[in-house]
């Protein structure tokens, strides 16, 4: 695990909780029964009853707190902060920006590069 002081562990508990919640309230705001408790593992019921819905900007959204999900239990098991593809640090700074990140800045790059279509879906 990455080298991160208490109060920086703290900083980004509550960025990626308050990310993961903005985008469950965005994707309820999308949802018809908009007064139903949303919950990722209904996420592939959702996408069946979506009809009117942008499907791919909900996908993404899906998708990111599927990732903010497990930077939660990475930060439960001290494995946070490590990049999964080379296990160098992610950096605090690009974790406050972007808490679902699983990479660091430079493979973040090339993975983009290798899978042009999952970042940026085009239906
Ligand atoms: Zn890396």
């Amino acid at each position: 695990m990455a080298n991160f002081t208490e109060e920086q562990l703290a900083q980004i508990k509550s960025a990626l909780h308050r990310r993961y919640l903005e985008l469950r309230e965005e994707i309820r705001n999308e949802l018809v029964h908009s007064d139903e408790t949303f919950d990722v593992s209904q996420a592939d019921d959702l996408r069946n009853i979506l009809t009117d819905v942008d499907a791919a900007l909900i996908d993404r959204q899906i998708n990111e707190m599927r990732e903010l999900e497990i930077s939660e239990k990475h930060l439960m098991q001290l494995e946070f902060g490590d990049c999964v593809e080379c296990g160098g640090e992610i950096g605090f700074e690009r974790l406050i920006a972007n808490p679902s990140a699983q990479r660091c800045a430079a493979c973040q790059q090339k993975y983009e590069k290798r899978y042009p279509h999952e970042s940026n879906p085009s239906l």
